[in-house]
């Protein structure tokens, strides 16, 4: 079955469509966390480049963090900085002419505002234009009791699936750090999601709407030092074989997600291709790749940044510390990291979106 669809922020039956897509054709598309239209349009950029179809996804802090980090209030910042980045991609994607599937990451309990706040504009844009403004949030319940989780979840995907969106849970619990969840004392059995807690979900969550699940398979946020992660793809292979044979479906029913990318082994990230993983976070690695173009310049371009004019020659700096200079630098280097992702994840060149 071949697949085309519209180029830009793709929703609904056409965001399943692309889920499908990349099973089928067994790779799955990077989730990069973006926290500006720096960073957004260098991953449109960077998924135009290789005509692959890209995620783009906004953290708590993120969100935030575009809206401003000096906005009064932090709650709404979140909310309202979500909604600026949604309707800034929404925008542009379809220029870049490649498909692009809007997103929302972790959302633990005292985040469940945040979602809701984000779902409050959703059905003010669907009453709009008859479509979502976001594709799918994440509620990351992993912490709760397994009920808690799949109640609060289905609650919410009620609400999404009315909207034609998806929702992202998690059950385990990844390792690492990021945006305020720690889990340096969870013990090691919870690092591995149980097949059976996720036939439990499924025998919930898909009489309501569609919802992906981030498995935990020993991944962890963030890159530590080698040694650390023990990835076992097995088990995303184990919660497949599961639910098909409960439920007597087709091969790889479920939709997995891989958190904590950054960092992982190539061969691990191929096999998790296999069992059904269409989309793959990637966070600390492009932030990293940001950090070092930019650090780059300014190690090699020390007096701009300290002097408008060079206070011996009378040399004006003003092309180097223009934040053009240097912020494009920082995007090229995410292009360069996000380049080496679409090769590791095999979407390069697999864009699914109508030619214009
Ligand atoms: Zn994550």
């Amino acid at each position: 079955m071949t697949f085309s669809i519209k180029p830009g922020v793709v929703t609904g039956k056409d965001y399943l469509s692309l889920v499908q897509a990349c099973k089928q054709g067994r790779y799955a598309l990077p989730a990069v966390n973006v926290t500006g239209t720096n960073t957004a349009n260098a991953v449109l950029e960077a998924a135009a480049l290789n005509k692959s179809d890209v995620i783009i996804q906004l953290s708590n802090g993120g969100a935030e963090f575009f809206a401003g980090k000096g906005f009064p209030d932090n709650a709404q910042a979140k909310v309202l900085g979500a909604v600026s980045a949604a309707h800034h991609v929404h925008m542009m994607a379809q220029h870049y002419g490649v498909c692009v599937v809007l997103h929302t990451d972790h959302a633990n309990k005292k985040l469940i505002p945040w979602v809701e706040g984000m779902l409050d504009h959703g059905e003010a844009y669907y009453k709009q234009h008859g479509r979502p403004l976001f594709s799918s949030h994440m509620v990351d319940l992993s912490e709760e009791s397994l009920d808690d989780n799949i109640s609060e979840s289905a609650r919410l995907l009620k609400r999404m699936a009315a909207l034609d969106m998806s929702i992202e849970i998690e059950l385990g619990c990844t390792g690492g750090e990021e945006d305020g969840v720690g889990s340096d004392d969870i013990d090691n059995a919870r690092l591995y999601t149980q097949p059976e807690d996720v036939l439990k979900a499924y025998e919930v969550l898909s009489k309501i709407g569609h919802f992906s699940v981030a498995a935990s398979f020993g991944n962890v946020h963030g890159v530590y030092a080698p040694g650390n992660v023990k990835l076992r793809p097995d088990i995303l292979k184990n919660s497949q074989a599961l639910v098909q044979s409960a439920k007597g479906l087709g091969a790889n029913p479920l939709d997995l997600v891989f958190h904590g990318g950054s960092g992982s082994d190539k061969d691990k990230i191929h096999e998790s291709l296999d069992y059904g993983v269409f989309k793959m976070n990637i966070d600390t690695d492009t932030q990293f790749a940001f950090a070092h173009g930019v650090g780059t310049f300014v190690k090699e371009n020390e007096m701009a940044f300290f002097h408008q004019i060079d206070p011996e020659s009378g040399k004006p700096y003003k092309k180097q510390y223009d934040p053009r200079t240097w912020l494009r630098l920082g995007e090229k280097a995410l292009i360069e990291r996000l380049s080496e992702a679409f090769i590791d994840l095999k979407s390069n060149g697999k864009s699914v979106a109508d030619k214009i």
